[in-house]
């Protein structure tokens, strides 16, 4: 199936000489939720505000539901909705009238059905009457995605949905963008919690420097991942391993006083026993030892330690 979403080779540059955006590409299919997970400053709200025609495009193009999102505008736009990081509401309106009136915005035709399906999927069907600023801030958010979804997109964008939320608030947050999820909604959101990406995408795309450095399903990813390290500290220090440990994934520390042994947690063998019998086999004794699993959050840090800086433009 064509991707709902196709960004080629984007790149934004400001007036200002900032490089927010280089060469990124990525296709975002029917149905999935993916999250851009980046440090502040990454280039999230720029790549999706291209996506979403709020900001101009250096180079590279983009294309929703087949739509080119500069040449054929108007059309690609009405495929997107956009919840931004600020809540910005009227808020002497009441609900209804906000969501409405949004709706109108698009130059969609009156569809109370809808709305109304719409506000009950977010729990703020019994809210249409109250006005925004008697409602919490949780609502105030939901109101928001309603006004987003008010004209039908294919796809909706969340730019840092639980930015300076609390726990319980991101919680409810979560639980609202699943729910979307199983109504059919293609959900893109930015976040630079990786526990918000762990816990609701599907894939992951992440995202520092105005690069996409890696995009991969969210359960690839932590099984790739999902890999342990055994330190050993050995009795006696080694020059070489053993060529008869050559079939284990070990390493052996510069100073020969450690061994590594990396390992899949996932795998049904972790081949711990053996290799510990074979060590002492080949009369390696063990001292101690400790192990350490790798995070995604320690995959994700590797990657943006890793970006190199964009060069700067100067005029
Ligand atoms: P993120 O959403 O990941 O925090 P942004 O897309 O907001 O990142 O910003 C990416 C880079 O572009 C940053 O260096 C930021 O300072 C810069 N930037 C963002 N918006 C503008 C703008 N309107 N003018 C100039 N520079 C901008």
């Amino acid at each position: 199936m064509a991707p709902v979403i196709s960004i080629k080779n984007l790149t934004k540059t400001y007036a200002s000489g900032t490089h927010a955006l280089e060469d990124a590409s990525l296709d975002i299919e029917d149905g999935e939720i993916i999250a851009l997970l980046g440090p502040n400053g990454a280039g999230k709200t720029t790549l999706i505000g291209a996506v979403c025609g709020l900001v101009s495009i250096t180079s590279g193009s983009v294309t929703i539901c087949g739509h080119d999102n500069v040449t054929d505008a108007r059309a690609a736009r009405k495929m997107v909705g956009l919840v931004p990081q600020e809540i910005a509401l009227d808020i002497f309106e009441t609900v209804w009238n906000s969501v409405r009136f949004t709706r109108g915005l698009f130059g969609c035709k009156p569809d109370d059905a809808y709305l109304e399906e719409v506000l009950r999927s977010l729990s703020l069907w019994d809210k249409r009457n109250s006005k925004n600023v008697e409602l919490s801030g949780g609502m105030k958010r939901r109101v928001m995605i309603a006004k987003a979804l008010s004209h039908k997109p294919r796809v909706l964008f969340l730019d840092e949905p639980t930015a300076g939320v609390d726990v319980a608030l991101r919680r409810d947050m979560w639980e609202v963008v699943r729910g979307l999820r199983d109504q059919g909604v293609t959900v893109i959101l930015t976040t630079h919690y990786i526990e918000e990406a762990e816990e609701m995408a599907d894939r992951i795309a992440v995202i520092n420097k105005g690069k996409i450095l890696l995009v991969e399903e969210k359960d690839t990813l932590m099984q790739r991942f999902g890999r342990k390290h055994l330190v050993l500290d050995l009795v006696d220090s080694l020059d070489t391993l053993p060529p008869a440990l050559a079939g284990y994934d070990l390493s052996l520390s510069e100073d020969g006083t450690q061994i590594t042994y990396e390992y899949d947690t996932n795998a049904e063998r972790t081949g711990l026993t053996r290799m510990i019998a074979d060590l002492a086999e080949n009369g390696i004794s063990v001292r101690d030892l400790s192990s350490h699993e790798n995070s995604l959050e320690e995959v994700f840090l590797t990657l943006v330690e890793e970006t190199p800086a964009p060069v700067e433009e100067t005029a």
